[in-house]
C-alpha cells in the first residue's frame, strides 16, 4: 500500500479532515477541506488541505495532478469569497525544515488582507 493512502491516525490535519478535532471550516468537498489558521499571520489566513494524507509536496503521485489544481482552485474561490481577491493574496506551501513546515500533511496557506513583503522571511 502506498504511504499516502494509508490512514494516518495521529496526524493533526487528518483529524481535522475527519472532524475529530474542531476547526473553523471555510470549505469542504469530497477531496479538500479548508479551515482558518489557529494562529493567523494575516487578517485572512486559511489552510487548504487534501482530505487524504499526503505528507508534503514531495509525496505527490502521478495521479495527484488534478488534486493539486483543485487545491489551488479552492484557494482562489475562497480568496473571492473572503474579499481578498482584488486587493491581492499569497498562496504558500512550506516544505520541510528550512521552509518551516511544522505539520507533515500537505497544506496551502492562503494569506491576505494586508500588504506583504517580498522576499518572504
Ligand atoms: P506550516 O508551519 O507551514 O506547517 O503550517 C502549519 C500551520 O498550521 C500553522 O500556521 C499553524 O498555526 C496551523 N495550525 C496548527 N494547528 C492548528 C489547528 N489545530 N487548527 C488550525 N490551524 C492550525
Ligand atoms: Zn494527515
Amino acid at each position: 500500500m502506498l504511504a499516502e493512502v494509508r490512514p494516518v491516525e495521529n496526524c493533526l490535519f487528518c483529524k481535522i479532515a475527519r472532524g475529530e478535532i474542531e476547526a473553523d471550516v471555510a470549505h469542504r468537498d469530497d477531496r479538500v477541506v479548508a479551515f482558518h489558521d489557529l494562529n493567523p499571520q494575516a487578517p485572512v489566513h486559511v489552510l487548504v488541505i487534501p482530505t487524504r494524507h499526503i505528507e508534503s509536496l514531495l509525496e505527490l503521485g502521478p495521479d495527484d495532478r488534478d488534486l493539486v489544481g483543485h487545491l489551488h482552485a479552492v484557494a482562489a474561490g475562497l480568496a473571492r469569497e473572503l474579499g481578498i481577491a482584488e486587493s491581492g493574496f499569497r498562496v504558500v506551501i512550506n516544505t520541510n525544515r528550512d521552509a518551516g513546515q511544522s505539520v507533515p500533511h500537505l497544506h496551502l496557506h492562503l494569506l491576505g488582507g494586508r500588504a506583504m513583503e517580498w522576499p518572504p522571511g
